[in-house]
């Protein structure tokens, strides 16, 4: 692998791309193959495919172990979590989430025909200011989608007073956030319910995946029968359902990779910390720092530019996208400027100041078990040449 210590070593001028083959944002943690093979014969010689087998009910159990949360429900994606959660605690009207997220958050409250509320972020943590969503609140108002950014927990205890205050419905979006804690109170059991994604880019991966964890056993034996068309028992429809439910070789992958997750983020953190140290050396960019009362995953390493900075956000994504390294601005430019949002609320960016300015300035750079040490260092001279040369 080649060090890149002057502009003219860059891949983007000419020169040959430090990596061979690319390291990508999300690349799949995985489990030794063996066991995973092993549950997916079991599942052969069972011919139980899916309807909540015997995997997905194991499954299922072991993240409320993992989490200390009492209910699972697992789910086929996130996606289809997040809806059948919104539709269980009967949301209407207006739901007031951050725009400063993945867009799946917005689209399942638009799928559902309520109207996303977008609001700003405190850019010290990249999460919901609770100021900013209390300015939202209206008549139409029925629950607050908290989203537990990067991994890092959302301000839980002052959303849980506003919505106490107000009589809304607070849930999580916690598809960053599996196995993050809050000091000591672990991600899972904040608000009404928290939806999880184990989509294949994710710290826990289950191929596609999701679920909902609650404390509440009424809500949970609500969303066991949406996510399977509302059948009660053999011809007894007690809901509108859908069909959110998991299949058994999602299952299988989700608990072998549960069975690693210790290795997947003790490795996550080693990186975290070499690009931490790294850029501390660096003027211009920081890695976004996490509170050490909290544990955290440390699957997004975000790199945030400096104001005076953050014109050259796009120059290092293509320089290092130039040499192999495929480097994500997500959540770029934010829901607000998505469609249909844009359209649907031109206004929004009146009140989405910080999410806008935090937008411009991020880099995600690759983490997990496929990037060593010293990738790490090729990929932060590669930043360090873009901010230093001109
Ligand atoms: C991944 C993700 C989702 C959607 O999860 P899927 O399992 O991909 O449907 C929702 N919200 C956030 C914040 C996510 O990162």
């Amino acid at each position: 692998m080649k060090q890149i210590r002057t502009v003219h070593d860059l891949a983007v001028r000419g020169a040959v791309p430090a990596f061979n083959e690319p390291l990508h944002v999300g690349r799949p943690n995985l489990a030794t193959r063996d066991d995973f093979m092993r549950l997916t014969q079991e599942i052969y010689e069972r011919r139980w495919l899916t309807n909540n087998g015997p995997l997905v009910q194991e499954f299922e159990s072991a993240v409320c172990r993992r989490l200390g949360v009492r209910h699972c429900v697992a789910m086929c994606n996130g996606t289809v979590a997040l809806e059948i959660a919104i539709r269980a605690l009967g949301l209407t009207g207006e739901v007031i989430l951050p725009s400063w997220t993945f867009v799946a958050s917005a689209h399942a409250l638009h799928w559902q025909a309520l109207t996303p509320v977008f609001a700003d972020i405190d850019p010290s943590t990249h999460n919901i200011d609770p100021d900013a969503v209390r300015r939202l609140i209206t008549p139409r108002t029925s629950g607050i989608l908290g989203v537990h950014l990067w991994g890092r927990p959302a301000p839980v205890d002052d959303l849980q007073s506003i919505a106490d205050e107000f009589g809304l419905q607070l849930l999580f979006d916690a598809a960053h956030a599996f196995d993050c804690s809050l000091g000591a109170r672990t991600v899972g059991t904040f608000g009404r319910c928290e939806v999880l994604s184990f989509h294949a880019t994710k710290v826990l991966n289950s191929m596609e995946g999701g679920a909902v964890v609650t404390q509440d056993s009424e809500l949970a034996d609500a969303m066991r029968l949406m996510r399977n068309f509302g059948f009660r028992g053999y011809d007894d429809v007690a809901y509108p359902g859908t069909n959110g439910k998991m299949v058994e070789v999602c299952a299988a992958m989700g608990l072998v990779n549960l069975a690693s997750l210790d290795e997947f983020v003790t490795c996550n953190r080693q990186n975290y910390e070499a690009y931490s140290d790294a850029f501390s050396n660096l003027s211009g960019a920081s890695v976004l720092k996490f509170s050490p009362a909290d544990r955290s995953n440390f699957h997004y390493v975000v790199v945030e530019l400096d104001d005076e900075f953050a014109h050259k956000r796009d120059e290092i994504v293509s320089a290092l996208h130039a040499e192999n390294v495929l480097a994500r601005r997500y959540f770029w430019p934010g829901c607000h400027k998505m469609s249909p949002y844009r359209e649907l609320q031109p206004s929004a960016s009146l009140w989405l100041e910080r999410t806008e300015a935090v937008s411009r300035k991020v880099v995600v750079l690759p983490t997990g078990p496929s990037v060593s040490l010293s990738d790490i260092e090729i990929i932060s001279d590669v930043v360090r040449v873009v901010l230093t040369e001109s």
